[in-house]
């Protein structure tokens, strides 16, 4: 297992990389690896010759310095993690410095109005901050293909639209989201719940596949009515949003139209930590 900290060295090896005609899989990640982003590795290990994964708590696309302190850190068993799916996989565990220089700043992009909708609101320059650290990645290790979950499907969308812009030679790959039984996705963030917090937070995928079931035969309006109704005196849970958009431009919808692909989104508070999840309507 190597284990890299320094630019230079992960440039050095793809280089001999890319001399070999070898297809670089990336699944760029924050750490505190779970099953979710395991099955994106498991994934890019199928699909490629080489898989790189990189474990970088970027600073740049927190618009919570909270939440930034408090995200988990856990490197020796992420790699442990890693090392049981493949030995030959890469990590990429760089400093901030190493990523930004001197100076942690974020480019401003204009991704055709989706940066606007849902987290783009609530989480003022995230998407920036997700664009800049994606365009030095992909700089850096030169994938041949990028893997994504769904569980971040606005996220997803943004990155093929950042892949257009920078015009860059790399493939996006959606994966579907992973997901515990009790049906809640799984998070690094979910370490951090309560007892408490844990057994509520199965309602978000539970309002989200009634909502799926119901979206035939019940009105936008109604389906957001009764969303906010399952929330409203939950004790441990806030809803922040509830949103039924458009798969294309992600805008929300007040009225179904035909052919046209939609999808429930999600963000609520269990504390201070906060939850995201999305669905598949029709
Ligand atoms: P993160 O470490 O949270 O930045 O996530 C790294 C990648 O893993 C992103 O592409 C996420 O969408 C993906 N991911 C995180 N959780 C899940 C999940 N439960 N199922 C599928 N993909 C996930």
């Amino acid at each position: 297992m190597q284990v890299y900290d320094k630019r230079l060295d992960i440039e050095t090896s793809v280089a001999a990389f890319k001399k070999d005609n070898k297809s670089i899989g990336f699944v760029p990640t924050m750490g505190a690896l779970h099953q979710g982003h395991l099955a994106l590795v498991e994934r890019a290990i199928a699909e490629n010759t080489v898989v790189i994964v990189s474990i970088f708590v970027n600073p740049t696309q927190f618009n919570n310095s909270e939440d930034l302190v408090n995200y988990p850190r856990t490197l020796e068993s992420d790699v442990k993690l890693l090392s049981r799916l493949s030995t030959n996989i890469i990590v990429f565990a760089p400093s901030p410095k190493e990523i930004y220089g001197n100076e942690m700043l974020s480019t401003p992009y204009n991704f055709g109005g989706l940066e606007n909708e849902m987290e783009g609101k609530f989480r003022p320059g995230h998407f920036d901050g997700v664009g800049t650290v994606l365009k030095h990645l992909f700089e850096i290790v030169s994938p041949t293909k990028a893997y994504f979950g769904e569980k971040d499907f606005q996220q997803l969308q943004i990155v093929k639209k950042l892949v257009e812009i920078e015009k860059m030679a790399v493939q996006i790959i959606g994966c579907t989201i992973y997901r515990e039984d009790t049906g809640l996705a799984l998070s690094s963030r979910n370490k951090r719940l309560s007892k408490e917090q844990m057994a509520n937070a199965p309602l978000i995928y539970q309002t989200l596949k009634q909502v799926k079931k119901d979206f035939g035969t019940k009105s936008v309006t109604d389906l957001s009515n009764w969303t906010l109704d399952q929330f409203k005196n939950n004790d441990e849970l806030k809803l922040e949003y509830f949103e039924i958009a458009k798969v294309s431009d992600l805008k929300s919808i007040t009225r179904k139209r035909k052919n046209t692909k939609y999808r429930a989104f999600i963000a609520v508070f269990a504390g201070e930590i906060r939850l995201i999840d999305n669905i598949a309507l029709n």
